[in-house]
Order: structure tokens, then sequence, then C-alpha cells
């Protein structure tokens, strides 16, 4: 960005890095209290689409890697993520040792439909930034960068840069069906006395962030688990 707007400017600021540590201590207030992502839009990478496909998280920070501090110049991120993905992975145990990690798949990028996502993705945040109130404010793209144009370009990059934005789902998916774990009471098929409670139990994933509907999940089942132990008692007496 062409102005020292951004919350680089404030990290790298050894004085402005003090004053919002003094604002946190004193007020409980400043940049240490907000969330990341300061802008959510959910948006669709073709108008003729009958919803949202694609959800943004707009943090006024920039960086290469989390851990890697944020850049020296003024940036913010547009960060885009496919909501309804149509790559599957898969998770793969690589021992019957439990304290083994297992092998993780995940096969991003694997359909036809989610590299065009990824690319009109990308063709969307360009044109989000060219809007009059940003494009005055903008310097230069500093990633994918102005040398990315072709579907081709677009789909490496994404390729090479794109990671995950932590919402894994459907590794145990609810239904009745050869793939299925958990019945709709959330009870593992075929072992008594076993439930799984949590984001794996989805079918497909929500559209949008996952933790909310994980907690709903939670909810639900606890009420289930209740209702079911409430039956085992009337039933004994
Ligand atoms: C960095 C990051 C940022 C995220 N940001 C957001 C966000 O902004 N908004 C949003 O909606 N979602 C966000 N998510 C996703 C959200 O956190 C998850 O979808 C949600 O927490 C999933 O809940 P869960 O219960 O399935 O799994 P978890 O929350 O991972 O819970 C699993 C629990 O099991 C425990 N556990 C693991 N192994 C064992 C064991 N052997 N014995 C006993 N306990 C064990 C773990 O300690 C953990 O407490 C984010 C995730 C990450 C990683």
């Amino acid at each position: 960005m062409n102005k020292p707007i951004t919350l680089n400017d404030e990290v790298n600021n050894p004085i402005r890095k003090v004053m919002m540590g003094l604002e946190y201590a004193l007020f409980r207030t400043g940049p240490l209290t907000m969330a990341a992502s300061q802008v959510c839009i959910f948006t669709k990478t073709d108008a003729a689409m009958e919803r949202p496909d694609i959800q943004y998280h707009l943090q006024p920070l920039s960086a290469d890697k989390p851990a890697d501090g944020t850049h020296r110049f003024s940036a913010f991120t547009a960060s885009v993520c496919q909501l309804r993905p149509t790559s599957t992975g898969h998770i793969e145990l690589k021992s019957n040792n439990p304290a083994d990690y297992p092998a993780i798949h995940p096969n991003y990028l694997a359909t036809e439909e989610d590299q065009k996502t990824a690319i009109e993705s990308i063709k969307v945040t360009r044109n989000i930034i060219n809007a009059p109130a940003l494009k005055p404010l903008i310097q230069e793209e500093h990633e994918p960068g102005i040398q990315h144009q072709t579907d081709e370009e677009l789909l490496e990059y994404a390729r090479n840069r794109a990671t995950t934005i932590y919402h894994p789902t459907g590794t145990c998916k609810m239904g009745h069906d050869d793939m299925a774990v958990v019945d709709d009471r959330l009870r593992v098929h075929g072992i008594e006395g076993l439930r799984v409670v949590d984001a794996s139990i989805m079918p497909v994933i929500v559209s949008g962030n996952t933790n909310a509907p994980t907690i709903m999940i939670a909810e639900k089942a606890s009420d289930m688990i209740k209702e079911d132990a409430a039956q085992t008692v009337a039933q004994a007496v």
C-alpha cells in the first residue's frame, strides 16, 4: 500500500510496538485485542451462480508465513477460500500403533472445478483491489504479482502458494452408505457404546467457518447422549 496504515507498519516500528503493548496493558484495547481477519466477504466467482462459492478473510497485515513475522512494507492480505471444494483427501493410518501420527493426504486442487475456482477467485480479488475506493491506496500487487496473468500461471501460483484454512471435516462422516462411519445419532456403525462428536462427522463441509457448526454438533450430541441414557434407565426400571 502506498500509505503506512497497516499492521505491518505498527509492528515494524519499535515505538509504535511499545505503544501497542502499553495500550493493551492500560486499557485492554488496540491492535493486540483484535482478530486477525477484519473483513469477511461471501461472494461468487460467477454471477450466474445461485449462492456464493468463495469466502474472503481480509487481514490488515501480510507475511510470507505467519511464523516469519510481517513484511517490512505496508500491505494487507486478501485471503480467499473455496467454500465447497470437490477434491477430497484422506487420512491413512500408518501402523496399528495409536501413538503414530497418521499420513494426511489433502489432495488439493485435484478436480477441474476446484482448479477453475482457484483461478477465478484470484481474478475476483483483482477486481476488488481495482475498485475505485481501494485502487488509489494500492502501490502494487505483491502476490501473485502481475506477471501471473494466464489461467495456467494463476493455477500454478495457487498450487505453489495456496494453503489450508484449517477447516478439515468429513473423515468420519455421518450417514448410512459404505463410507459412513457414524449413524445419525453419531454412534459408530458396528461398535456398541462409541460415538464420534466433532467436525469429522460432517458429511460435507459447511459453506463457511467450521467452529460454530462443530459447537452445534456437540450441543446436539450431548442432548442425544442424555436422551439415550434416560431411555436406557427407563427400560431398566
Ligand atoms: C489455526 C486455526 C485457526 C482456525 N480459525 C478458525 C476460525 O477463525 N473460525 C472457525 O470457525 N474455525 C476456525 N478453525 C477451525 C476450528 O478450530 C475447528 O473446525 C474446530 O476446532 C474443530 O473442532 P473439533 O472438536 O472437531 O476438533 P478440535 O477443536 O481440534 O478438538 C480436538 C480435541 O481433542 C483433543 N485430543 C486430541 N487427541 C487426543 C487424545 N488422544 N486424547 C484426548 N484428547 C485428544 C485435542 O487436544 C483437542 O482439544 C481454525 C483452526 C485452526 C487450526
